[in-house]
């Protein structure tokens, strides 16, 4: 995370969104296109936080916002996601190498998943910011839930337990879904702007487990590993 650049921070839900705010020094609230984003410092980092929206197509918008109104130079998209490995637990965190749209088919003009235009379908995050921010998640969670590296995969709908099932025989290497993820990624690229993803398990496809998760844990996920993020930029620097 390099110190001169803005920070970007897309959290998905409210929750997530005020616990980060927490952090925020002489926060600012701007509003464009029905979003409020939220100007601030957290120690050294100049930041700024705006709820994704729900869905690619919304996230796309506020990522572009981001970066072209509000300078982001560097995106950190945080909150939640379906199990689909089956190593993984509830409340183990997913730090995309990777994020793929699984529900993309453009056959027989490109290969089912690929992007048309980037020849690409699993979109590469950056590998440095990424890092950071599995230290951060491994920090934070100090060896009570796991933290790994690998495919997020990112659709359209909200999948119940049947649909993960399908999807898991799709993508055995796929660790879990969620609905922004690959939007994010695909902005990031064609802009040239750095995107870390991270996600932490809160459900197999059960909306009550998902809505149970929210209220009780990802406001202190997120903000207990953003500012670990933010903090660990600026030791390194
Ligand atoms: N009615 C809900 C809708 C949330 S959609 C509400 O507003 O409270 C679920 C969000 O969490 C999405 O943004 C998605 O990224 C993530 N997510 C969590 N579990 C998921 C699952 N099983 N399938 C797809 N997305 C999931």
């Amino acid at each position: 995370m390099a110190d001169d650049k803005r920070v970007g921070i897309l959290a998905a839900m409210p929750q997530e969104l005020d616990a980060v705010l927490a952090d925020f020094d002489a926060e600012q609230a701007v509003q464009l296109a029905g979003r409020a984003f939220h100007r601030g410092r957290v120690g050294e980092r100049e930041a700024i936080a705006v709820i994704s929206g729900i869905g690619k197509t919304a996230v796309a918008a506020t990522t572009t916002l981001l970066i072209s109104h509000f300078g982001a130079g560097e995106i950190v998209l945080i909150g939640v996601a379906g199990r689909v490995s089956p190593q993984l637990s509830l409340g183990d965190v997913v730090v995309a190498t990777h994020a793929l749209h699984h529900d993309l088919d453009a056959s027989p003009l490109f290969p089912r998943y690929e992007v048309p235009g980037l020849g690409a379908d699993r979109l590469a995050t950056d590998a440095a910011l990424s890092a950071l921010a599995y230290d951060a998640a491994r920090e934070f969670l100090a060896g009570r839930a796991q933290v790994v590296n690998g495919l997020v995969l990112s659709g359209d709908q909200f999948l119940d337990e049947t649909q993960i099932a399908e999807l898991r025989a799709r993508f055995p290497d796929g660790l879990a879904v969620e609905m922004e993820g690959a939007a994010v990624a695909q902005v990031c690229i064609e802009a040239g702007i750095p995107c870390a993803i991270v996600r932490s398990i809160s459900d197999e496809g059960d909306h009550l487990a998902f809505a149970r998760f929210l209220e009780r844990e990802s406001g202190r996920y997120a903000e207990g590993i953003v500012r670990r993020m933010l903090a660990r930029q600026a030791l390194a620097s």
